[in-house]
Parts: structure tokens; sequence; C-alpha cells
């Protein structure tokens, strides 16, 4: 049975790993009609074009979200103000922006004094990514089985809500909603500090000089390998995630700091029940994870990717 289609015509403003996953699902399951995109770079556009993402790809923001019914801004989280005020006067009313950055509260003060009254604002977070960007990198199976956090502000329409919820939930992803400033608290535990972390113990293994290169990445299975991966990941994003989710991440890293320091002087004490207690209570954790089907116990290198089926 085909999906029914929820919106005549998706703008899709920005249109790399985020955007293109988002272009892909929605063709492949015939949620919209028209796709029309548009990028900052002519040579991005084009690449759209010979993809075959979009209906139409068009050379400004403003022009994209003409007649549209649902605008989809997934730029980095320091562009969307000026991508707001750039689309403002433009959008249709009764149509729905969203956007799809890795921090709220930053997105929605910089975007919503630019969306008209009339216009329905319902900021989202799709919690997938990979740590590769641009139009190539993106794939329709992004969303299946993961999280989508949509931030609507009190008073949201809620048909509107609902609308977008079941766009996202049509992807395969499971919705919940929260306040931006909540979102932001958690994503900087769960993926904002992990990310920090990774940066950081990259950058100290090649700054060593006790250990060579070589070494590094000959035993790198050890653990290092998953860091050096997300280490990867896009240094505009995660330059402007460390910018606007300032507040909550530094609460975080302090916290943190305190535990890392907990089990510093059990190591330094040779306390080995401190430790034993410590490891035992995270890989419980873990298992969590696992049986709430967010990972798989299997290896992450080479896991084939799911199958999106049209339905
Ligand atoms: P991406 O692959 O690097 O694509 C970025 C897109 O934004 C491209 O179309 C790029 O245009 C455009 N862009 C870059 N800088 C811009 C600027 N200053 N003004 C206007 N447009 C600009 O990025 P992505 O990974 O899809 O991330 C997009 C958004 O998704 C970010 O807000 C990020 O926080 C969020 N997000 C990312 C992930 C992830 O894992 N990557 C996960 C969840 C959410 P050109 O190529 O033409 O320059």
């Amino acid at each position: 049975m085909a999906s029914p289609v929820l919106f005549d015509r998706l703008a899709l403003i920005g249109v790399g790993l985020i955007g293109g996953s988002i272009a892909r699902a929605a063709r492949a399951l015939g949620l919209v009609r028209t796709i029309v995109a548009t990028s900052r770079s002519e040579p991005t556009r084009q690449r759209i074009r010979e993809l075959g993402l979009a209906d139409e790809v068009v050379d400004t923001s403003a022009a994209a979200v003409v007649g549209a019914d649902l605008v989809m801004v997934c730029v980095p989280i320091g562009a969307c103000g000026a991508v707001a005020k750039e689309i403002g006067p433009h959008l249709k009313p009764g149509a729905t922006v969203s956007d799809v950055g890795s921090v709220k509260a930053a997105v929605v003060r910089d975007m919503a004094p630019h969306i008209p009254a009339g216009v329905h604002f319902i900021p989202g977070h799709p919690v997938a990514g990979t740590e590769d960007s641009g139009p190539d990198s993106g794939f329709a199976e992004l969303f299946i089985n993961r999280w989508c956090i949509l931030t609507p502000p009190k008073d949201a329409d809620q048909a509107a809500v609902e609308r977008l919820a079941n766009f996202w939930k049509a992807f395969g992803a499971s919705v919940e909603i929260m306040s931006p400033e909540h979102h932001d608290l958690v994503l900087a535990v769960t993926s904002h500090v992990p990310h920090l972390i990774a940066y950081n113990i990259v950058g100290t293994a090649f700054d060593l000089r006790l250990i060579t290169e070589s070494e590094i990445l000959k035993y790198s299975a050890g653990g290092f390998r998953d860091f050096t991966r997300i280490a990867a990941s896009d240094p505009t994003m995660w330059r402007d995630v460390f910018l606007a989710n300032k507040e909550a991440v530094l609460e975080m890293l302090g916290t943190f700091n305190e535990d890392l320091s907990k089990l510093t002087r059990a190591i330094r004490r040779g306390d080995g029940e401190a430790l034993f207690e410590h490891f035992a209570r995270t890989r419980a954790i873990r298992r969590g994870i696992v049986e709430t089907g967010q990972d798989s116990a299997a290896p992450d290198f080479g896991r084939p990717h799911e199958q999106l089926t049209k339905k």
C-alpha cells in the first residue's frame, strides 16, 4: 500500500547528509508530490541535479519556499537565522517550517523572529547521522529506528505538529516532543560531550611523542577506532554545535570532569571494587541500549543498512 501524500510541495534548504536523506526517503515513500531544493553553492546545486534528488533546483532559499507546504532547513545551525530571514517574506500562509539542527534553543532564538504569523514553525532534530557530509552521503534508510525530536512552541497548531510527526514516522523514526532547552541538555550528554571527548582523545593520541603514529593505527581496534570515526565528523557542524549549546555542554562537562576525577582516584588508590562497580553499571546501560533497539550488539564495521521498502 502506498504511503499517503503528507505535503504537496517540499522545499529543502540545504542538501547534504540530512537534506539528501530526507529527499531520498520522501521520494522513495511518495510522501510529497514535488521536491524543490536549493543549496548555497552552485557545485552542490549541480550535484543535486545530477543525483536527481529534486524535481526543481533553484538558486536561492527565497525562490525555493514559494508555494511550499513544508520547508525543511537543513543547513548548519549557525546559518539558520540568515536563512529564516531570507525566506520569511516568501512563505505561504499555512505552510510548516522546520529544521534539523542538532541544537534547538539557539535555532529557535535565531529563526522564530523571522517566521510570519500564520506559518507553523516546528523545529526538529533527527537523532541520526554519520560522519559524512554532502549530497552524495545521504541515504533513504538513515532515519529507520532512530528518534526525531520535535520542539514546537507551547501554542503550536496540534494538527500541524501531528502532520510533521507523521512525516518523520513514515521514514521509520520514532517521534518525541520536548522543549528546546530540555533537548539541548539531553543532547549535550548523549551526543555533544561524547563528540568532544572523541575530538580530544584523537588529538591527544596523535600529539604524543612516546607512541608512534603507526602503533596508533595498528592497535586502534582497542576502542580508539570508534573515536576516530566520531572525530571525523564535520568540523563546521560541530563548531556550530558547541557555540550554540555552550551552557548545556559546560554543565555536562562539569559533571563529567567530577566523575572522571572519581575514576582517576580509584585508579590511583588501586580501588578495584570502585572500578568494577562502575564498569558493571555502564555495561548494564549498554545492554539496555541494545535491548531498546538503538544499537546492535554486532560490531560496527561493515554493518549493512536496512533496506527501505516502498510501502
Ligand atoms: P552537510 O552534509 O554538510 O550539508 C550542509 C548543507 O548546508 C549543504 O547544502 C551546504 O551547502 C549548506 N550550507 C553550509 N553552510 C551554509 C551556510 N553558511 N549558509 C547556507 N547554507 C549552508 O550537513 P548535514 O550533516 O546535512 O547537517 C545539516 C544540519 O543537520 C546541521 O544543522 C546539523 O546540526 C544537523 N544534523 C546533522 C547530523 C549529522 O550527523 N551530520 C545529524 C542530525 C542533525 P553547500 O554544499 O552548497 O555549501
